[in-house]
């Protein structure tokens, strides 16, 4: 058997073997609520998002948004924790810095970034201070407006449908989706984090495969309260982990997948 047939059938078997094992997923918050129509659009002044009837100023960038992954509790005395693992994944040179170069999960030209991937940086000028759990930053803060369609994306040279791998609640109410990339001659497995949402959507079915475009959540701000935006997260899944059965501890365990910076990943525009 071809050796990539062979990894792709030892695959499935783990998929199967982890959807039997897979307990019921959490309840959803709630049912979501239709997005505003024009949401994105409404006339609010640079640097704020609709929430409802009023526009919300972002906070400046690098201020204080409290969003760590709902692990182990915070040992007392002990703020400002490293996140991620020794070896996160920076940004390729040939990929682009303008996350606007790049296919999101929510519908925005211009997205706005609160908080950047910055786990590639000296300690020092990681996201950090007393608002903080934790040192640096894995993934990408975007604000969008609350309730605004997340929808599954494919990442470049994505192979087969991507799958919900986790509904529950890990940074606030949050979707992961599993996506089989090809690389370098080889299929290596990602996973996608989606935070902080207000509401699940009708495709966060855990197992299910995904259409690019499917509503997977609303924006909100659970986990972060009273800073609405989307956090998206990349990991690579490390040679020889197992990332099944599922639980999400796991998915953000850095023994079993590396924080990747998202744009060496998302297809581009
Ligand atoms: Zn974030």
């Amino acid at each position: 058997m071809h050796p990539l047939v062979r990894a792709a059938t030892v695959l499935a078997v783990i998929t199967a073997i982890g959807r039997l094992d897979r307990p019921r997923p959490p309840r959803a918050p709630g049912p979501l609520p239709p997005a505003p129509v024009g949401a994105l659009t409404a006339p609010c002044g640079p640097r704020t998002v609709p929430d409802g009837d009023v526009c919300v100023p972002l906070p400046p960038p690098g201020a204080a948004i409290d969003e760590a992954p709902a692990r182990e509790p915070a040992r007392a005395g002990r703020a400002g924790r490293a996140i991620g693992a020794d070896d996160p994944i920076p940004r390729l040179p040939e990929r682009p810095e303008a996350v606007a170069a790049y296919r999101l999960p929510i519908d925005a030209p211009s997205p706005e970034v609160i908080s950047d991937y910055d786990l590639d940086r000296p300690a020092r000028e990681r996201r950090q201070g007393p608002g903080f759990r934790e040192i640096g930053h894995g993934g990408l803060d975007l604000a969008a407006a609350r309730g605004a369609d997340v929808r599954a994306i494919a990442l470049e040279y994505q192979e087969g449908s991507a799958e919900v791998l986790f509904v529950g609640e890990l940074f606030g109410s949050t979707v992961v989706t599993s996506h089989l990339v090809r690389e370098a001659g080889r299929l290596r497995e990602y996973v996608v984090l989606f935070g902080h949402l207000e509401g699940f959507g009708p495709a966060a079915v855990p197992g299910s495969p995904l259409a690019t475009g499917d509503v997977i959540g609303g924006v909100g701000d659970t986990g972060s309260p009273g800073n609405v935006h989307l956090h998206l997260e990349v990991r690579q899944v490390r040679d020889g982990a197992r990332l099944r059965p599922v639980d999400a501890h796991r998915i953000v365990d850095p023994s079993v997948t590396i924080p990747c910076d998202p744009r060496n990943v998302l297809a581009p525009r």
